[in-house]
């Protein structure tokens, strides 16, 4: 099975695997632009069009296939290694002695061939190959070329406009739509990146499907499992995550509109043995996963659900990507003031789409990259200094022995909220002097577990039933002292915290606080507990000894 995080990295592979060509034809025609405007008659310019039409447009055919070479060996490899860690997730789960990726033949013939159809594809797609002119008018390459060299030429040539505007008006559309795909007999176009995205993703998607049906029958499955996601597409929410047998799946995915399977969404079916197998995701975790989406977050005044985020975090990067075109044509055309400009929007539109996506808890397309693992060699050679810098910093608050690697890290953050929640709440014990560093944050994973445990569903005398505990309220368990051990005497003994809770010697007044919460403190003969009454939460602990000095 796919991840839903791989599933993510490979449709951002998959958009980049055609940028080498949008990336020269866009600069190649721009170049061409600029200098059809600097013509000063128009004899000039016919001699000059007679030649591009020429040499010119062998040239950039030569240099598309070229680039296309790349974009092939880049599809390979994001097929090969697909299969490879779709594969090797299901040999470890099932219960039967697999053969490794590399020797299984059947396997090795389903990629080939479904590498062989996506080459091709691209083949194809690459042969209908245009852009939009300052028209509006998709027309295949040789075409838009002339048009827009034309536009430039006659508006300078006319005084229509000045040089820069005429050049800047022929470029408009170019960076704006980029490369696009015309389909001749429709008219329609589509981005270059769109399509090969769309392409690629759909060929994917059959190969996994593919392999899991071998995996399915050679290890002997008879069901079949929905994976499931932090912000599902609300037609997949409902069914994702559970288990069905054989007819049944077969069934339900012959019933949705999008079937499950070809990775336009994230979701992927795996095999299973229906009672072997537990689900990955338990009832309660997918409600909660629906209930996060349903909250999802409020930015700048509007609200998104977690899906409409996800949204909207495409569409930042969608302008992310035309804005790189325009600098691109700023570049080409030599065009100093406007390249300026387009550079400041480009850091503008950086900065909103690193603020939004921390808002909304999403990774960024970097992230999500190197995650996984599909990186380009551009993306890993960016991240090597996040990863030392993480290195450094879990090492510093002994984070490091339980989350090793920066990936594991974003993998706790953005799939395991409670688990970073304790992660931020240690953190911050430890920034602040609250605990130790030397505490490590295993011991205080342990401590959150017994906490949990014990004290979590103990009703005080006050009738209260505690339903959770904030992070603080560990820092004050485990204490201040410099090792874990001494630690857990300087601080407050679970028994000492739930002795005040159900036994107290004496109460606080009830308190309403500015936020409006309301709490209150009730003294064991050894600590003392404030607990939120609204909201059942244990608030924080002291030893008595600690409150009367
Ligand atoms: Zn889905």
């Amino acid at each position: 099975m796919l991840t839903p995080e791989q599933i993510e990295a490979l449709r951002d592979a998959a958009s980049h695997i055609t940028d080498p060509i949008n990336d020269y034809l866009i600069g190649d025609i721009a170049r061409r632009i600029s200098e059809a405007g600097q013509l000063t008659s128009t004899a000039a310019y016919e001699v000059w069009m007679a030649q591009q039409l020429g040499t010119s447009q062998r040239q950039v055919k030569k240099e598309v296939r070229k680039r296309l070479k790349v974009s092939n060996r880049e599809l390979k490899k994001l097929m090969t290694q697909a299969a490879e860690v779709g594969y090797d997730f299901d040999l470890k789960r099932l219960p039967v002695q697999a053969v490794p990726f590399r020797a299984n033949e059947s396997l090795q013939q389903i990629v080939a061939a479904a590498v062989e159809l996506a080459g091709k594809d691209l083949n194809n797609i690459t042969q209908t190959l245009g852009m939009v002119d300052p028209f509006g008018k998709a027309l295949p390459l040789q075409d838009v070329y002339r048009s827009c060299t034309d536009f430039a030429f006659k508006q300078v040539i006319t005084g229509a406009s000045d040089y820069n505007t005429a050049i800047r008006t022929a470029c408009a559309n170019i960076a704006k739509y980029g490369v696009r795909t015309i389909d001749y007999e429709s008219g329609v176009h589509t981005s270059l990146e769109a399509a090969v995205r769309r392409n690629i993703m759909g060929g994917l998607g059959l190969m996994n499907e593919q392999i899991e049906q071998v995996n399915h029958d050679e290890m002997g499955c008879n069901g079949w499992e929905i994976s499931a996601h932090a912000n599902s597409a609300p037609d997949h929410e409902p069914i994702q995550g559970k288990q069905y047998s054989d007819a049944e799946y077969t069934a339900l995915n012959n019933s949705l509109v999008r079937r499950i399977g070809t990775l336009n969404c994230g979701h992927v079916a795996f095999p299973i043995i229906l009672g072997i197998n537990s689900p990955q995701y338990s009832d309660a975790e997918l409600t909660d996963l629906r209930r996060q989406n349903e909250v999802g977050i409020t930015y700048q005044g509007k609200h998104y659900t977690g899906y409409e985020a996800t949204q909207m975090q495409r569409k930042i990067e969608r302008s992310i990507r035309v804005q790189k075109n325009r600098i691109l044509v700023d570049k080409a055309t030599g065009d100093a003031d406007k390249r300026t400009i387009d550079q400041i929007k480009l850091r503008q539109l950086n900065e909103e789409y690193r603020r939004f996506s921390q808002a909304a808890g999403l990774r960024t397309e970097s992230e999500r990259t190197w995650v996984v693992g599909f990186s380009r060699e551009q993306a890993t050679r960016a991240n090597i200094g996040a990863e030392q810098y993480y290195q450094k910093w879990s090492k510093e608050i002994s984070v490091n022995s339980s989350i090793e690697t920066l990936a594991k890290y974003y993998d706790v953050k953005y799939t395991n909220s409670p688990r970073y929640e304790r992660l931020q709440g240690y953190a911050k014990a430890v920034e602040k002097g609250d605990i130790s560093p030397l505490v490590g944050f295993d011991l205080y994973e342990e401590v959150s577990a017994e906490i949990r445990e014990r004290l979590v569903g103990a009703t005080t005398s006050t009738g209260i039933t505690i339903e959770s505990f904030t992070t603080h309220f560990v820092d004050r368990v485990i204490g201040q002292t410099s090792t874990p051990h001494k630690g857990m005497r300087c601080g407050v003994s679970i028994e000492d915290a739930l002795d005040a809770l159900l036994n107290p010697i004496k109460l606080d007044d009830i308190r309403l606080m500015d936020d409006g919460d309301i709490r209150q403190t009730l003294y064991g003969s050894k600590a003392a507990v404030t607990i939120s009454v609204r909201d059942k939460r244990l608030i924080q602990t002291n030893p008595n000894s600690e409150r009367s000095k």
